[in-house]
């Protein structure tokens, strides 16, 4: 998931590699690596930590090298460590291999080279893969890249490598599928990166390489091929492209890249766990203790923020297919409010950092008296992480922008993949029901494009209510607090007086604030609450407030209704809040940058509230 650089021709290899991952920080890691191949053969030097503590730790050694790769970990399979930290170096000594990624069926890959007596060093996924190339080269006794094209035919996830071969000093074997590489072409060198960054400096040529394909990389030659065998040109294009446009991927503020991700990161949260077509969820983390989930009496979402938000969504979800009474709390109240914890009871805590602090000490109360802890999490070993008994990473990748975006999206699609499991183990949802909700759930990705695609009125919108003082959000059921997170974000990135509320609870109060300055953003998806949310709809305009919505795309309805639109595909409404989120965090976005706000650093805020 994060970087990747590689370099090979007649310079020094370690100093491009080390200023190559330097371009390469902004997307958020945590741990450094670099394998060189010198005088004293294929050397790999890496460390938990900052590339530049790598650079100190490594002072003195031999450096001198015209071939190098360069990684920057961040972790999915094994917390940080040294010992996780990439490049991992094969079995038998002579590869070194760099990944960003996941290789979903490495437990299955891993037991079949236990069993032929492999013995693994980390707890990555990439060592299994290493190994597994390894094999197939000896068992095989074919080429390197022979063996690559192999054991990646046999791979199902995300994957960029790059490998070294002792045997082949100044070759990289390069491959991708879904991770990205760019290739970087000068006379008599190449260079190789996770984007253009690395190499800005010496080449504006540079190949795009495509997913299931497989690079051999030399200082004069560039050969691709696909999984095949088969020759492909490469098609070197023309850089045309500023440092920091690269490092935010084209976009303008990383909260921008990070809503545009969400069909991505909703896919690779999806992926692996979700088969729709056999209709199974797996999930390692929760597989120990889902007997426990099923027989409790209690489950209790321990959150702050829009983590919390996504734990109010969840509540709903849990109720309605698993028929679980389901509490939903603030951290910051739940561990000093001396909670009735019971034994047997199941807390869920959920923290894109892994790190909240409120949320870490809250569920080590709870863990003391016998409650069951499940993390969903979006740092792979981090505090919370490694504080609970099991759960599941949300797998969206670093988050930079402050405002979380791809986190919270991440986290309703592993909750309710757990809800539908866990109904569905119950027997409290049918067999009907079930199936069509993982096929919903399937789509949500492609529906969380279209979504974008069709966004682009929202910045209009922006400029027309930028000068609002006050604005209201209201939703019911599974988009109230949909509601509320879109309040959220505007308060956070626009700093405007944002209010989220139930759409009927609105006339016990908020009501009053209603004249025509005041928009009025509902939430009004086509689900079982619809009519009602309509009545209210009419409250609002017979107040002469704004009405702003998100509808469900062909409600004529609710569209003559509103003052505005914002439209997002039909879906079932359990999986709805997915997608309708999506225009309310572009609403925020653009709202504040209309009004000249550092949109990826808000003031007063922290990206991961450490303190109480
Ligand atoms: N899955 C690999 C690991 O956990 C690679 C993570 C990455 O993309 O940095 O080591």
């Amino acid at each position: 998931m994060c970087g990747i650089v590689g370099y090979t021709g007649p310079r020094e290899a370690y100093p491009i590699i080390i200023k190559g991952l330097k371009r390469l920080e902004y997307r958020g890691y945590d741990s450094t690596g670099v394998a060189l191949h010198n005088s004293d053969g294929l050397k790999i030097f890496k460390k938990k930590g900052k590339v530049a503590e790598l650079e100190d730790a490594i002072i003195g050694k031999n450096l001198h090298a015209t071939v190098g790769i360069g990684h920057t970990r961040w972790a999915t399979h094994g917390e940080p460590s040294d010992r996780n930290a990439h490049p991992h170096r094969s079995a038998g000594g002579k590869l070194a291999m760099i990944h960003n990624g996941i290789i979903e069926n490495y437990i299955q890959l891993k037991q079949e080279l236990t069993n032929k007596g492999y013995i693994f060093t980390s707890e990555t996924d990439t060592e299994v893969l290493l190994n597994f190339i390894e094999e197939i080269r000896k068992n095989n006794q074919c080429y390197l890249e022979e063996a690559v094209r192999v054991a990646l035919k046999r791979v199902t996830g995300a994957y960029v490598i790059l490998i070294l071969d002792e045997d082949n000093p100044d070759t990289i074997i390069a491959a991708r599928k879904g991770s990205p590489l760019v290739i970087g072409v000068a006379k008599g060198e190449h260079f190789l990166g996770s984007d253009a960054s690395p190499m800005l400096e010496y080449t504006k040529e540079v190949v795009y390489v495509n997913d299931y394909e497989l690079a051999i990389v030399k200082p004069d030659q560039l050969i691709l091929k696909n999984l095949g065998n088969e020759k492909i040109t490469p098609y070197v294009q023309k850089l045309d492209l500023e440092l920091a446009a690269i490092e935010k991927g084209g976009y303008d503020h990383f909260m921008l890249k990070e809503i545009f991700e969400q069909p991505q990161t909703i896919y690779d949260c999806l992926r692996g766990r979700l088969d729709a077509e056999a209709g199974t969820i797996t999930m390692s983390g929760i597989q120990q203790y889902t007997e426990q989930i099923v027989n409790a009496n209690r489950i209790i979402m321990v959150a702050c923020g829009t983590s919390w938000h996504a734990g109010l969504v969840a509540e709903y979800i849990f109720e309605e297919l698993c028929r679980i009474n389901v509490e939903v709390e603030y951290a910051s109240e739940f561990r000093y409010r001396n909670p009735v914890i019971n034994k047997g009871d199941v807390i869920i805590a959920i923290s894109q950092s892994g790190e909240t602090a409120d949320t870490l000490v809250a569920i080590e109360n709870a863990k003391q008296k016998g409650a069951i802890i499940l993390g969903v999490v979006n740092v792979v070993g981090s505090s919370i992480a490694r504080t609970s008994h099991g759960g599941a990473y949300t797998h969206a990748g670093p988050e930079i922008g402050v405002a979380s975006t791809k986190a919270f999206t991440a986290q309703l699609a592993v909750l309710t993949m757990i809800a539908l499991k866990i109904g569905y183990i119950k027997g409290t949802i049918s067999e009907e029901r079930y199936r069509h909700l993982l096929n919903e759930l399937q789509q949500i990705p492609e529906k969380a494009a279209w979504t974008l695609k069709h966004s682009g009125k929202i910045k209009e919108l922006a400029e027309k209510y930028k000068d609002a003082r006050d604005f209201l959000y209201l939703g019911r059921g599974y988009n109230f607090p949909v509601a509320l997170e879109g309040a959220l974000k505007l308060k956070e990135i626009s700093y405007l007086h944002a209010e989220g509320y139930p759409a009927a609870e609105m006339k016990h109060g908020p009501i009053a604030l209603v004249e025509k300055t005041l928009p009025v953003v509902f939430v009004a998806t086509r689900d079982a609450w619809h009519e009602k949310v309509i009545s209210n709809m009419q409250e609002i305009k017979a107040r002469k407030g704004k009405v702003v919505a998100v509808i469900t795309e062909g409600d004529k309805t609710s569209e003559q209704l509103s003052d505005d639109v914002m439209i997002v595909p039909e879906a079932d409404e359990i999986v709805a809040p997915m997608l309708s989120v999506v225009p309310l965090q572009l609403l925020a976005y653009y709202i504040g940058v209309a009004k000249g706000y550092d949109v990826d650093k808000p003031r007063n805020l922290a990206k991961s509230v450490t303190v109480e």
